[in-house]
């Protein structure tokens, strides 16, 4: 089946408080136009990141109440341990708060001032990371990522030939690893194949170059390879797994994401002497090795939690879910970045509203149209993320690609609600032109996004208030 139906029950709600348009109106104008500034029991439908959002199963929550709140020793991180080291298949494992803390252990232990790391493509976090030790994070991604109407299967594809032209331009010796980001959340959650990790692999042996995943969404990724590499029809999601991390060193990981918990994270690899350093950081900044900043509660959701997401009906659900929002947008017409990715559907905000220029922020426009009108959050990657001052002219330079992001939620909302979604976008794309721009009347020096403000450049018009 195409779409497949939730592979759960709902045990425990959570209500959704309703709004009215006029409401929602007068928090946007509170918030100047910034939805992270909007309070998250005013949205309906919240699709602003599908991070720490997942909603845990009855055997996950069973198995807090198992934790082991031992400084030393846990139980429940030995659990960890044992499923982390079944399915990624390296030797050490260092739980973390969240994944950007595996990223600050494992940079901050391996780089030296102008070195480089090349990725497919580096989240946010890691590039932050990768540049806070003064090395410069390379991005490497296959040229087609950057075509939004290119349906190629795996998007996130690393680039030989510019991974082996950077080899020879900076030297490996100035290269202490090389990542691959799976699935590549910031080229729009698209996969990566076997064959092209295994090739990259084959390059970095001939440099004896370490190989690492920022493995955030793993199952999904293996889930694509599964339904779109030949070869893999009829192989297990977890076998699929295994093959794919025995071509890596190590990973970093956010369970916030394919750990289906609302925090965690760790990191894993190979290497002993690494592994210690990193350990004895770890202990100074997060805590004692087997607990790393969480409950054992939390180890516990955690270990259970990666088990889970590599079960088959749920991500034949999983992908299916946001394949469902992304056909049922793309057969009305609505511009949409494609293939359609593994966590989120991604409006093309310059395709949906051409008669406003990027300088007055069509995708925030378009996210927060979406919010007064449906009560729906998505979140704005385009020029309010990414848009950069030149230092020289002092103008602004926009990003090639201009979006909305839909993120979803793991297991959190059904095929009705995402049916409304899919019927509230496909309603406003039909009154776009009643969409004006913004204007910013404040930014903070760095990642502007979570605190700019702004207004709007016509007075607006409250398009279609939500009957109450
Ligand atoms: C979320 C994410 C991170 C950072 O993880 P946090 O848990 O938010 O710190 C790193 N890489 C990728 C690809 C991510 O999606």
């Amino acid at each position: 089946m195409n779409f497949p139906s939730e592979p759960f029950k709902i045990k425990v709600v959570e209500p959704i408080r309703r709004t009215t348009g006029h409401e929602r109106d007068r928090l946007l104008r509170d918030a100047g136009y910034n939805l992270f500034q909007v309070p998250a029991d005013s949205v309906s439908i919240d699709l602003l990141t599908d991070s720490g959002t997942s909603a845990m199963s009855d055997r996950q929550w069973a198995g807090m109440m198992l934790g082991d709140e031992s400084y030393a020793g846990s139980k429940n991180y030995y659990h960890l341990e044992e499923t982390v080291r079944s399915i990624f298949g390296y030797k050490h494992v260092i739980p973390t708060h969240q994944g950007r803390m595996a990223e600050n252990l494992l940079f901050s232990t391996i780089i030296e001032p102008g070195m480089c790391v090349p990725n497919n493509i580096h989240f946010d976090t890691t590039r932050a990371n990768v540049e806070h030790q003064h090395a410069e994070a390379l991005d490497l991604v296959i040229k087609e990522a950057y075509d939004p109407h290119c349906d190629f299967p795996f998007k996130g594809n690393m680039d030989l030939d510019r991974l082996e032209a950077t080899i020879h331009r900076v030297g490996r010796k100035r290269i202490p690893l090389v990542m691959i980001t799976i699935t590549n959340n910031s080229g729009g959650g698209q996969p990566v194949s076997m064959e092209n990790i295994r090739q990259t692999r084959a390059l970095l042996n001939r440099y004896r170059i370490p190989l690492f995943f920022d493995a955030c969404r793993f199952a999904e990724n293996c889930f694509f390879i599964k339904e779109r590499e030949p070869g893999y029809a009829n192989i297990p999601m977890l076998t699929i797994a295994r093959e794919l991390f025995s071509h890596g060193d190590g990973c970093t990981m956010s369970a916030k994401k394919d750990g289906l918990v609302n925090i965690g994270g760790f990191l894993s690899l190979n290497d002993d002497l690494w592994a210690q350093e990193i350990t004895n950081m770890l202990i100074l900044v997060e805590g004692f090795s087997t607990y790393g900043g969480l409950a054992g509660r939390d180890l516990e959701a955690m270990a259970r939690g990666l088990e889970e997401v590599l079960e088959e009906d749920y991500l034949r659900f999983r992908i299916g879910q946001v394949r469902y929002l992304g056909e049922l947008l793309d057969q009305s017409g609505v511009p949409i970045l494609k293939p359609i990715g593994g966590h989120a559907v991604y409006l093309n905000a310059k395709d949906f509203l051409p008669h406003i220029p990027q300088s007055e922020f069509p995708g925030q426009a378009l996210a927060v149209a979406l919010y007064r009108d449906y009560g729906i959050r998505g979140v704005e990657i385009g020029t309010l993320m990414f848009g950069k001052k030149d230092q020289t002219t002092g103008e602004t330079l926009h990003p090639e690609l201009e979006m909305v992001r839909l993120a979803i939620p793991r297991r959190v909302y059904t095929n009705m609600q995402i049916t409304y979604v899919a019927e509230s976008i496909i309603e406003l794309y039909r009154k776009r032109e009643l969409i004006h721009g913004l204007a910013l009347t404040y930014e903070a020096p760095i990642l502007r996004h979570f605190t700019a403000r702004f207004i709007e450049l016509h007075e607006p018009s409250l398009l279609h208030p939500m009957t109450a």
